[in-house]
Protein backbone atom coordinates (compact mmCIF):
# COMPACT_ATOMS: atom_id res chain seq x y z
CA UNK A 1 0.00 0.00 0.00
CA UNK A 2 1.61 3.72 -0.59
CA UNK A 3 -0.45 5.68 2.35
CA UNK A 4 -1.24 3.84 5.13
CA UNK A 5 -2.90 4.95 8.25
CA UNK A 6 -3.12 2.63 11.13
CA UNK A 7 -4.83 3.50 14.30
CA UNK A 8 -4.87 6.64 14.23
CA UNK A 9 -6.28 8.50 16.90
CA UNK A 10 -6.97 11.84 18.14
CA UNK A 11 -7.87 13.42 21.11
CA UNK A 12 -8.78 17.28 22.33
CA UNK A 13 -9.42 17.62 25.92
CA UNK A 14 -11.35 14.71 26.42
CA UNK A 15 -13.28 14.32 23.33
CA UNK A 16 -12.01 11.39 21.48
CA UNK A 17 -11.90 13.33 17.26
CA UNK A 18 -10.66 10.26 15.85
CA UNK A 19 -10.56 6.75 17.51
CA UNK A 20 -8.40 4.22 15.74
CA UNK A 21 -9.09 5.22 12.39
CA UNK A 22 -7.09 2.55 10.00
CA UNK A 23 -7.41 3.91 6.01
CA UNK A 24 -5.18 2.68 3.14
CA UNK A 25 -4.83 4.54 -0.50
CA UNK A 26 -2.87 2.87 -3.08
CA UNK A 27 -1.02 4.43 -6.00
CA UNK A 28 -2.88 5.89 -8.23
CA UNK A 29 -5.99 5.68 -6.16
CA UNK A 30 -8.88 8.22 -5.44
CA UNK A 31 -9.89 7.75 -2.31
CA UNK A 32 -12.85 9.65 -0.68
CA UNK A 33 -13.22 10.55 3.20
CA UNK A 34 -16.88 10.96 3.64
CA UNK A 35 -19.06 11.46 6.93
CA UNK A 36 -21.42 13.68 8.43
CA UNK A 37 -19.94 17.26 9.95
CA UNK A 38 -17.61 16.56 13.21
CA UNK A 39 -16.97 13.05 11.46
CA UNK A 40 -13.31 13.41 11.85
CA UNK A 41 -12.78 14.33 8.51
CA UNK A 42 -10.71 17.38 8.36
CA UNK A 43 -9.27 15.70 11.20
CA UNK A 44 -7.51 13.01 9.25
CA UNK A 45 -6.62 15.13 6.78
CA UNK A 46 -4.80 17.23 8.88
CA UNK A 47 -2.92 14.09 10.51
CA UNK A 48 -1.82 13.03 7.28
CA UNK A 49 -0.56 16.64 6.03
CA UNK A 50 1.23 16.99 9.33
CA UNK A 51 -0.82 19.94 10.10
CA UNK A 52 -1.47 17.99 13.52
CA UNK A 53 0.03 15.73 15.54
CA UNK A 54 -1.04 12.33 16.30
CA UNK A 55 -2.17 10.89 20.19
CA UNK A 56 -1.84 7.60 18.84
CA UNK A 57 -1.23 5.31 15.72
CA UNK A 58 1.12 5.64 12.86
CA UNK A 59 0.84 7.15 9.35
CA UNK A 60 3.36 5.58 6.47
CA UNK A 61 4.41 6.18 3.20
CA UNK A 62 5.55 3.22 1.18
CA UNK A 63 6.32 1.85 4.75
CA UNK A 64 8.47 4.78 5.62
CA UNK A 65 6.76 6.71 9.22
CA UNK A 66 5.62 10.27 8.91
CA UNK A 67 5.41 10.97 12.18
CA UNK A 68 9.02 12.74 12.54
CA UNK A 69 8.01 14.80 9.13
CA UNK A 70 7.05 18.36 9.40
CA UNK A 71 4.11 19.26 6.83
CA UNK A 72 6.32 21.47 4.10
CA UNK A 73 8.72 17.87 4.21
CA UNK A 74 6.16 15.43 3.22
CA UNK A 75 5.75 16.65 -0.38
CA UNK A 76 1.73 16.51 -0.37
CA UNK A 77 -0.19 18.93 -2.26
CA UNK A 78 -3.17 20.74 -0.51
CA UNK A 79 -6.11 22.28 -1.30
CA UNK A 80 -8.49 23.65 0.90
CA UNK A 81 -12.38 24.79 0.93
CA UNK A 82 -11.92 27.93 -0.59
CA UNK A 83 -9.55 31.15 -0.19
CA UNK A 84 -6.31 29.32 -0.14
CA UNK A 85 -4.55 31.37 -3.05
CA UNK A 86 -2.36 34.41 -1.95
CA UNK A 87 -4.00 37.71 -2.59
CA UNK A 88 -1.01 39.45 -3.54
CA UNK A 89 0.15 37.38 -5.94
CA UNK A 90 -0.53 36.42 -9.72
CA UNK A 91 -1.89 33.66 -10.88
CA UNK A 92 1.06 32.72 -12.37
CA UNK A 93 3.30 33.72 -8.94
CA UNK A 94 0.86 31.12 -7.06
CA UNK A 95 1.11 28.57 -9.20
CA UNK A 96 4.61 28.90 -8.83
CA UNK A 97 5.47 29.27 -5.42
CA UNK A 98 6.30 25.52 -4.63
CA UNK A 99 8.55 25.85 -7.17
CA UNK A 100 10.08 28.80 -6.55
CA UNK A 101 10.84 27.75 -2.92
CA UNK A 102 12.91 24.69 -4.48
CA UNK A 103 14.63 27.22 -5.96
CA UNK A 104 13.04 25.72 -10.04
CA UNK A 105 14.67 27.70 -12.69
CA UNK A 106 12.81 30.58 -13.49
CA UNK A 107 12.34 29.65 -17.26
CA UNK A 108 11.25 26.35 -15.89
CA UNK A 109 8.53 27.41 -13.77
CA UNK A 110 7.52 29.44 -16.40
CA UNK A 111 6.85 26.55 -18.78
CA UNK A 112 5.50 24.19 -15.81
CA UNK A 113 2.62 27.44 -15.00
CA UNK A 114 1.41 27.53 -18.88
CA UNK A 115 1.67 23.49 -18.86
CA UNK A 116 -0.86 23.54 -15.76
CA UNK A 117 -2.65 26.31 -16.71
CA UNK A 118 -3.93 24.41 -19.87
CA UNK A 119 -3.99 21.27 -17.50
CA UNK A 120 -7.23 23.23 -15.26
CA UNK A 121 -8.45 25.11 -18.51
CA UNK A 122 -7.47 28.62 -18.00
CA UNK A 123 -4.62 29.68 -19.80
CA UNK A 124 -5.69 33.31 -20.78
CA UNK A 125 -5.42 34.09 -16.68
CA UNK A 126 -1.54 34.04 -15.85
CA UNK A 127 -1.24 37.49 -14.80
CA UNK A 128 -4.70 37.77 -13.26
CA UNK A 129 -4.97 38.56 -9.66
CA UNK A 130 -7.15 35.74 -7.38
CA UNK A 131 -9.72 38.37 -6.92
CA UNK A 132 -10.55 38.79 -10.40
CA UNK A 133 -10.93 35.03 -10.69
CA UNK A 134 -14.83 33.43 -9.86
CA UNK A 135 -14.68 30.98 -7.12
CA UNK A 136 -14.48 28.24 -9.32
CA UNK A 137 -12.08 29.74 -11.34
CA UNK A 138 -9.63 30.11 -7.93
CA UNK A 139 -9.93 26.60 -7.37
CA UNK A 140 -9.06 25.29 -10.68
CA UNK A 141 -5.82 27.78 -9.54
CA UNK A 142 -5.39 26.38 -6.13
CA UNK A 143 -5.71 22.74 -8.01
CA UNK A 144 -2.91 23.55 -10.37
CA UNK A 145 -0.64 25.54 -7.82
CA UNK A 146 -1.26 22.07 -5.52
CA UNK A 147 0.13 19.84 -8.37
CA UNK A 148 3.19 21.83 -9.55
CA UNK A 149 5.23 20.43 -7.15
CA UNK A 150 4.63 16.86 -8.23
CA UNK A 151 3.23 15.89 -4.77
CA UNK A 152 3.24 12.28 -3.68
CA UNK A 153 -0.27 12.69 -1.95
CA UNK A 154 -2.73 15.29 -3.39
CA UNK A 155 -5.32 16.10 -0.25
CA UNK A 156 -8.23 18.06 -0.82
CA UNK A 157 -10.22 19.41 1.87
CA UNK A 158 -14.29 20.01 0.25
CA UNK A 159 -12.68 21.93 -2.58
CA UNK A 160 -15.97 22.29 -4.36
CA UNK A 161 -18.31 22.68 -1.34
CA UNK A 162 -18.13 26.87 -1.78
CA UNK A 163 -18.77 26.42 -5.73
CA UNK A 164 -22.50 26.83 -6.92
CA UNK A 165 -24.13 23.55 -8.27
CA UNK A 166 -23.48 23.70 -11.62
CA UNK A 167 -19.84 24.90 -11.04
CA UNK A 168 -19.24 21.87 -8.63
CA UNK A 169 -20.32 19.57 -11.42
CA UNK A 170 -17.73 20.61 -13.98
CA UNK A 171 -15.10 21.18 -11.63
CA UNK A 172 -15.68 17.72 -9.97
CA UNK A 173 -15.04 16.00 -13.47
CA UNK A 174 -11.96 18.03 -13.81
CA UNK A 175 -10.44 16.98 -10.75
CA UNK A 176 -11.25 13.62 -11.77
CA UNK A 177 -9.92 14.12 -14.96
CA UNK A 178 -6.37 15.57 -14.05
CA UNK A 179 -5.61 13.26 -11.19
CA UNK A 180 -6.43 10.03 -14.15
CA UNK A 181 -4.34 11.79 -16.06
CA UNK A 182 -1.38 12.51 -13.77
CA UNK A 183 -2.33 9.05 -11.74
CA UNK A 184 -1.65 11.55 -8.23
CA UNK A 185 -2.78 9.50 -4.96
CA UNK A 186 -5.87 11.54 -3.51
CA UNK A 187 -7.36 12.05 -0.29
CA UNK A 188 -10.92 14.03 -0.95
CA UNK A 189 -12.92 15.32 1.97
CA UNK A 190 -16.26 15.37 1.11
CA UNK A 191 -20.04 15.48 3.18
CA UNK A 192 -21.65 15.21 -0.45
CA UNK A 193 -22.24 11.02 -0.94
CA UNK A 194 -22.78 12.64 -4.39
CA UNK A 195 -19.51 13.49 -4.97
CA UNK A 196 -17.92 10.58 -3.37
CA UNK A 197 -20.41 8.27 -6.00
CA UNK A 198 -19.03 10.29 -9.12
CA UNK A 199 -15.24 10.84 -8.11
CA UNK A 200 -13.74 7.84 -5.99
CA UNK A 201 -12.30 4.43 -6.67
CA UNK A 202 -12.94 4.23 -2.66
CA UNK A 203 -14.90 5.86 -0.47
CA UNK A 204 -14.21 5.67 3.46
CA UNK A 205 -17.42 6.60 5.06
CA UNK A 206 -16.73 7.85 8.74
CA UNK A 207 -18.91 8.57 11.58
CA UNK A 208 -18.42 9.53 15.09
CA UNK A 209 -14.44 9.54 14.89
CA UNK A 210 -14.48 6.00 13.52
CA UNK A 211 -14.65 3.93 10.09
CA UNK A 212 -17.71 2.96 9.47
CA UNK A 213 -17.38 1.11 5.93
CA UNK A 214 -14.65 1.41 3.64
CA UNK A 215 -15.45 0.29 0.13
CA UNK A 216 -16.03 0.85 -3.63
CA UNK A 217 -18.89 3.34 -4.29
CA UNK A 218 -21.19 0.63 -5.35
CA UNK A 219 -20.15 -1.59 -2.44
CA UNK A 220 -21.14 1.12 -0.25
CA UNK A 221 -24.76 2.14 -2.14
CA UNK A 222 -25.51 -1.18 -2.88
CA UNK A 223 -24.08 -3.28 -0.18
CA UNK A 224 -24.44 -0.87 2.70
CA UNK A 225 -23.29 -3.29 6.24
CA UNK A 226 -25.66 -0.69 8.60
CA UNK A 227 -28.34 1.87 8.19
CA UNK A 228 -26.27 4.55 8.76
CA UNK A 229 -24.19 3.42 5.18
CA UNK A 230 -27.81 2.97 4.07
CA UNK A 231 -28.92 6.40 4.96
CA UNK A 232 -25.93 8.27 4.40
CA UNK A 233 -25.44 6.92 0.71
CA UNK A 234 -28.57 8.45 -0.79
CA UNK A 235 -32.37 7.48 -0.29
CA UNK A 236 -33.41 4.31 0.44
CA UNK A 237 -35.90 2.23 2.09
CA UNK A 238 -35.60 1.01 5.50
CA UNK A 239 -38.03 -2.12 6.37
CA UNK A 240 -38.23 -4.04 9.72
CA UNK A 241 -38.77 -7.70 9.27
CA UNK A 242 -42.33 -7.07 10.61
CA UNK A 243 -42.65 -4.33 7.52
CA UNK A 244 -40.68 -6.76 5.41
CA UNK A 245 -42.97 -9.74 6.47
CA UNK A 246 -45.98 -7.42 5.43
CA UNK A 247 -44.86 -6.02 1.91
CA UNK A 248 -42.23 -8.45 0.50
CA UNK A 249 -42.84 -11.91 2.44
CA UNK A 250 -40.88 -14.16 0.15
CA UNK A 251 -37.54 -11.71 1.21
CA UNK A 252 -37.70 -13.07 4.53
CA UNK A 253 -36.44 -16.07 3.12
CA UNK A 254 -32.90 -13.61 2.30
CA UNK A 255 -32.66 -13.06 6.06
CA UNK A 256 -28.66 -13.63 7.47
CA UNK A 257 -29.42 -16.88 9.63
CA UNK A 258 -28.47 -15.70 13.31
CA UNK A 259 -30.04 -12.14 12.55
CA UNK A 260 -31.07 -11.35 16.00
CA UNK A 261 -34.26 -8.49 15.65
CA UNK A 262 -31.00 -5.57 14.99
CA UNK A 263 -31.39 -6.09 11.23
CA UNK A 264 -33.25 -3.95 8.59
CA UNK A 265 -33.69 -4.66 5.01
CA UNK A 266 -32.38 -1.28 2.75
CA UNK A 267 -34.32 -1.41 -1.19
CA UNK A 268 -33.39 1.48 -3.12
CA UNK A 269 -35.91 3.36 -4.65
CA UNK A 270 -35.25 2.31 -8.20
CA UNK A 271 -35.22 -1.76 -7.34
CA UNK A 272 -39.10 -1.47 -7.07
CA UNK A 273 -41.45 -2.20 -9.46
CA UNK A 274 -44.81 -0.94 -9.69
CA UNK A 275 -47.41 -1.96 -11.54
CA UNK A 276 -50.82 -0.44 -11.74
CA UNK A 277 -53.97 -2.92 -9.78
CA UNK A 278 -57.39 -2.37 -8.45
CA UNK A 279 -56.81 -4.87 -6.08
CA UNK A 280 -53.21 -3.74 -5.24
CA UNK A 281 -52.08 -3.54 -1.49
CA UNK A 282 -50.50 -0.09 -1.83
CA UNK A 283 -51.45 3.25 -3.40
CA UNK A 284 -49.41 5.97 -4.81
CA UNK A 285 -50.12 8.87 -2.49
CA UNK A 286 -47.78 11.59 -4.13
CA UNK A 287 -45.70 11.48 -7.35
CA UNK A 288 -42.76 13.80 -8.32
CA UNK A 289 -41.67 14.47 -11.82
CA UNK A 290 -37.72 14.85 -11.70
CA UNK A 291 -36.82 15.27 -15.45
CA UNK A 292 -35.06 11.80 -15.94
CA UNK A 293 -37.26 9.67 -13.45
CA UNK A 294 -40.52 10.11 -11.64
CA UNK A 295 -40.07 9.79 -7.84
CA UNK A 296 -42.97 8.63 -6.16
CA UNK A 297 -44.70 8.14 -2.45
CA UNK A 298 -46.34 5.09 -1.78
CA UNK A 299 -48.24 3.91 1.04
CA UNK A 300 -47.97 0.15 1.56
CA UNK A 301 -48.93 -2.01 4.62
CA UNK A 302 -45.68 -2.02 5.86
CA UNK A 303 -45.38 1.62 6.12
CA UNK A 304 -44.75 4.44 3.31
CA UNK A 305 -42.01 3.56 0.55
CA UNK A 306 -40.27 6.01 -1.80
CA UNK A 307 -39.95 4.38 -5.57
CA UNK A 308 -38.41 5.69 -8.05
CA UNK A 309 -39.26 4.89 -12.09
CA UNK A 310 -37.39 5.59 -15.23
CA UNK A 311 -40.28 4.45 -17.28
CA UNK A 312 -43.75 5.36 -18.85
CA UNK A 313 -46.08 7.29 -16.66
CA UNK A 314 -48.21 4.47 -15.96
CA UNK A 315 -49.56 5.87 -12.48
CA UNK A 316 -51.72 8.34 -11.10
CA UNK A 317 -52.05 9.94 -7.58
CA UNK A 318 -54.43 7.82 -5.65
CA UNK A 319 -53.51 4.40 -7.60
CA UNK A 320 -53.56 1.40 -6.17
CA UNK A 321 -50.60 -1.01 -7.15
CA UNK A 322 -48.77 -3.71 -6.50
CA UNK A 323 -44.99 -3.56 -5.41
CA UNK A 324 -42.57 -6.34 -6.63
CA UNK A 325 -38.81 -6.13 -5.52
CA UNK A 326 -35.83 -8.75 -6.50
CA UNK A 327 -34.21 -10.39 -3.66
CA UNK A 328 -30.71 -9.52 -4.79
CA UNK A 329 -31.61 -6.20 -5.14
CA UNK A 330 -32.35 -6.37 -1.34
CA UNK A 331 -29.28 -5.64 1.50
CA UNK A 332 -29.76 -6.89 5.26
CA UNK A 333 -28.04 -4.35 7.31
CA UNK A 334 -27.54 -3.46 10.61
CA UNK A 335 -29.38 -1.42 12.66
CA UNK A 336 -26.66 0.59 13.96
CA UNK A 337 -28.15 4.10 14.58
CA UNK A 338 -29.33 3.96 18.13
CA UNK A 339 -25.82 2.54 18.59
CA UNK A 340 -23.94 5.85 17.44
CA UNK A 341 -23.82 8.02 20.16
CA UNK A 342 -22.52 5.06 22.58
CA UNK A 343 -19.74 4.49 19.70
CA UNK A 344 -18.37 8.44 19.95
CA UNK A 345 -17.84 8.14 23.85
CA UNK A 346 -15.68 5.15 23.74
P1 LIG B 1 -16.85 19.28 8.84
O1 LIG B 1 -17.38 18.62 7.61
O2 LIG B 1 -17.90 20.08 9.57
O3 LIG B 1 -15.57 20.04 8.63
P2 LIG B 1 -15.32 17.09 9.91
O4 LIG B 1 -15.83 15.72 9.74
O5 LIG B 1 -14.23 17.55 9.02
O6 LIG B 1 -16.53 18.10 9.86
P3 LIG B 1 -13.52 17.72 12.04
O7 LIG B 1 -13.26 19.14 11.62
O8 LIG B 1 -12.48 16.74 11.80
O9 LIG B 1 -14.89 17.21 11.42
O10 LIG B 1 -13.87 17.75 13.58
C1 LIG B 1 -14.17 16.56 14.31
C2 LIG B 1 -14.58 16.91 15.71
O11 LIG B 1 -13.44 17.41 16.42
C3 LIG B 1 -15.64 17.99 15.79
O12 LIG B 1 -16.55 17.63 16.81
C4 LIG B 1 -14.89 19.23 16.15
O13 LIG B 1 -15.69 20.11 16.92
C5 LIG B 1 -13.72 18.69 16.96
N1 LIG B 1 -12.52 19.52 16.80
C6 LIG B 1 -11.85 19.74 15.64
N2 LIG B 1 -10.78 20.54 15.85
C7 LIG B 1 -10.78 20.84 17.17
C8 LIG B 1 -9.92 21.62 18.01
N3 LIG B 1 -8.85 22.25 17.53
N4 LIG B 1 -10.24 21.68 19.31
C9 LIG B 1 -11.31 21.04 19.82
N5 LIG B 1 -12.17 20.29 19.08
C10 LIG B 1 -11.90 20.19 17.78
Amino acid sequence: MYLTVRDATKTYGTFTALDRVSIEIDRGEFVCLLGPSGCGKTTLLRLIAGLSDLDGGEILLEDTALSDLPARKRGFGIVFQSYSLFPNMTVADNIGYGLRIRGTQRSEISARVTELLELVKLPQVADNFPNQLSGGQQQRIALARAIAVDPRVLLLDEPLSALDAKVRAELRDEIRHVQRSLGIPTLMVTHDQEEALALADKIICMNHGVVVQAGTPEDLYHRPRTRFVAEFMGISNLLSTEAVAQIFPDLLATRPAGADGAHVVCIRPEQIGVTPAPDGNATVRGISFLGNLRRLEVESPGGPLVVETHGADTCREGDRVNLHVASEACTWVADDVAQAPAESQS
